[in-house]
C-alpha cells in the first residue's frame, strides 16, 4: 500500500510539467501552422492584386513610346519588367491629383515622367505607389517657401504633398550622368516617409537591418566629412539627405557610385531591392 502511495506521488511529480510541455508544444505548433497560413494566404492575395493591376493599370503605345525615349532604366529592362513599371507608373498617376502653380499647366508628358521617377526607386518593391501622398504640386521654375524663407527646387512635406520644380525635373531627366535628379532626390524622402507610416500594402516595406545600417553609416561619414568626396556636399548635410542624394548616384552613375562608395552601394541594393547595373533584371529577391 505504501508503495502504490509512493509510485502515485512520485507519477504525479512529473504530471504538471508534462502537462505543460505538452500545452507548450501544442500551442507552438498551433501558432505556426497559424502563420503558414497566413504567410500563403497573403502570398495569394498579393499574386492576385498583382495580375488584377497588370491588367487594368496599362499605358498606352505614345506612353509607352516616350517612357522608351526618356526613361534609359525602363528602355533596358527586359519585356517583363517593362509592362510592371508601365503598370506601376499608370497606377501612380491614377491615384494623385496634381496641381500645377504660378502659372504651370500640368501636362500627360509631365504626370508620366514624375510617375516614371516615383517607380524607378521604388521598382523592387513593386507595386509602390505612395500611398501617404495624395497631392503633387509643380511650379515651373524654383519657387519660394513661406515655412523656409528660401527657394526650393523640390520638397516633400509630412502632410502628403510632394512640391517639384518642373525646370529642375527635366534638367535632371536631360543629364543622365551628373548625380543630380530632383526626381528621384524627392521621391526618395517620400519613399522614407512612405515606409514609416502605416497603410495596408505599402508599410516597412524596406529592409529594417540595411535601413538601420545605413543611417549609422551615413551619420559617420557625416560626422567624418573632409572636403573630398564622390557625392556632392549636400549629401553630408544630414542623414536623410544623405539617402536621398545617394539614390540619386545610385540611378545616375550606379559603376562610379559602387566603385567609389562601396558600401553605400551594397546597402541600396539591398533597401530598395535593385541593382541598377543588372540593366535588364535589376530586381532582387
Ligand atoms: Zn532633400
Amino acid at each position: 500500500m505504501e508503495d502504490q502511495l509512493e509510485y502515485l506521488v512520485t507519477k504525479s511529480d512529473f504530471i504538471l510539467p508534462g502537462l505543460v510541455i505538452f500545452l507548450l508544444v501544442f500551442w507552438a505548433g498551433f501558432a505556426l501552422l497559424g502563420f503558414s497560413l497566413f504567410k500563403v494566404i497573403t502570398g495569394a492575395a498579393n499574386f492576385f492584386f498583382d495580375r488584377y493591376i497588370l491588367f487594368v493599370y496599362q499605358l498606352n503605345y505614345q506612353e509607352r513610346a516616350s517612357l522608351e525615349y526618356k526613361i534609359p532604366f525602363y528602355q533596358n529592362l527586359k519585356p517583363s519588367l517593362k509592362r510592371k513599371f508601365e503598370c506601376n507608373v499608370k497606377y501612380f498617376i491614377q491615384k494623385k491629383d496634381f496641381e500645377g502653380r504660378d502659372g504651370c499647366t500640368v501636362t500627360p508628358e509631365m504626370k508620366l515622367l514624375i510617375a516614371a521617377a516615383a517607380t524607378q526607386i521604388s521598382f523592387g518593391h513593386f507595386p509602390t505607389i505612395y500611398e501617404h501622398f495624395r497631392k503633387i504640386i509643380i511650379y515651373p521654375d524654383k519657387y519660394f517657401s513661406g515655412s523656409t524663407q528660401r527657394y526650393h527646387l523640390g520638397e516633400v512635406q509630412s502632410n502628403g504633398v510632394i512640391k517639384l520644380s518642373w525646370a529642375a525635373f527635366t534638367e535632371g531627366l536631360r543629364i543622365k550622368n551628373d548625380g543630380v535628379h530632383v526626381g528621384f532626390h524627392e521621391m526618395a524622402h517620400a519613399l522614407k516617409i512612405e515606409d514609416s507610416t502605416l497603410h495596408d500594402m505599402e508599410h516597412c516595406f524596406m529592409d529594417k537591418k540595411a535601413l538601420h545600417d545605413f543611417h549609422s553609416y551615413s551619420n559617420d561619414r557625416i560626422r567624418s566629412h573632409g572636403s573630398q568626396s564622390f557625392m556632392r556636399d549636400y549629401a553630408f548635410s544630414n542623414s536623410e539627405e544623405f539617402f536621398a542624394v545617394s539614390i540619386e548616384y545610385f540611378f545616375e552613375t550606379p559603376a562610379q557610385l559602387r566603385k567609389n562608395e562601396p558600401v553605400v552601394y551594397d546597402y541600396l541594393t539591398r533597401i530598395l531591392k535593385l541593382d541598377p547595373l543588372n540593366h535588364t533584371n535589376p530586381v532582387l529577391t
